[in-house]
């Protein structure tokens, strides 16, 4: 109790002090609590969140517990994003859509589902670049978890057409063909990406974790392709700039990072919770800076 009072940016705990967490497996790296322990803080609210290291199989107690003790708010992160929805009260039509829920929010008993990865991605891209999205024509590598949620988020933008090309092609096309009651979608192999897609592209994304410390080197296309006159994006921050994003740059594109993603997902799930705005920046500083160090 008495390391916790004296971490930076955790504030006393008291019997008025709402609780909230996260839910994963593992979740030691989890940068969450840091995040939203200063956005309360920042906001002045009497709240403290932590980490649970949930074990396969106990997921359902834990959700349970979330009632039982009177939890205003939880997030969930890898693995459980899926089965999380089996114990929850409510999904939001967004977070049905996409299948997979990253944030509970306790109203007095009853558990709601949300999904802010997507939405959370979509406000970093046009906060940081300015890009207009309706009618926007968008290149999406990467056809797991993340990409369903961007797709999604940018749908519900208006972009007039989102190409999704994955590794494995067969995903690539099955996640086109949930999503096109949403937008006009096609699904390819990355290995079949030619000039043509990328002439036609305004924005190209980079969902897959191709590039991600260790593995740096890794790229998830083939940056031949790229141009001027597109911008390119990637949802990896660690590093901060991917090798991907060197090459667009160096090709002339302008380029966006994916730290304002995690930013932002976890912005909405504090608005959700408190009904105020999130203090971003403050958010922002202290991730940056526990990146660094
Ligand atoms: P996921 O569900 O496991 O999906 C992984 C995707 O990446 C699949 O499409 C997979 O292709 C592809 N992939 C993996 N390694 C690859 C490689 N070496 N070359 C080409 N494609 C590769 O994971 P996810 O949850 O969607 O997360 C994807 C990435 O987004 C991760 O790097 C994660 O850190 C990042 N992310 C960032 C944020 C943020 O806040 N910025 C949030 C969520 C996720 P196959 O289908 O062919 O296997």
């Amino acid at each position: 109790m008495e390391e916790i009072v004296k971490t930076p940016g955790i504030r006393a705990i008291d019997s008025r002090t709402v609780m909230y967490g996260v839910f994963g497996d593992p979740i030691g790296h989890s940068k969450s609590p840091l995040m939203l322990n200063r956005a309360f803080e920042a906001a002045g609210i009497n709240a403290a969140y932590a980490a649970f290291h949930i074990r396969p199989g106990t997921l359902k107690d834990a959700v349970a517990g979330i009632r039982a003790l009177g939890y205003r708010g939880v997030n969930v992160t890898i693995p459980y994003k899926v089965e999380v929805m089996e114990y929850l009260d409510e999904i939001d039509e967004g977070a049905r859509a996409i299948g997979a829920v990253n944030t509970i929010v306790n109203e007095n008993g009853t558990l709601k589902g949300y999904n802010t990865d997507g939405i959370g991605y979509v406000r970093s891209l046009k906060d940081e670049t300015g890009v207009k999205l309706n009618g926007a024509k968008v290149l999406l590598l990467g056809a797991g978890g993340a990409a369903r949620g961007i797709v999604y988020a940018l749908a519900k933008e208006g972009a007039a057409r989102i190409t999704i090309a994955n590794r494995t092609a067969e995903k690539a096309v099955e996640l086109a063909a949930d999503m096109s009651a949403y937008a006009a979608t096609e699904g390819i192999g990355t290995a079949g990406l030619d000039s043509r897609q990328l002439t036609a592209a305004d924005i190209v994304i980079n969902t897959t974790a191709a590039g991600m410390s260790p593995k740096v080197d890794e790229l998830p296309m083939d940056t031949e392709l790229l141009h001027g006159g597109i911008l390119a994006s990637d949802l990896v921050y660690n590093p901060r700039i991917t090798r991907f994003l060197r090459e667009a740059e160096a090709k002339g594109a302008r380029i966006h990072g994916g730290l304002g993603m995690f930013i932002h997902q976890g912005a909405y799930a504090f608005e959700y919770w408190t009904g105020r705005p999130a203090p971003v920046e403050a958010m922002r500083e202290i991730v940056e800076r526990s990146l660094a160090e």
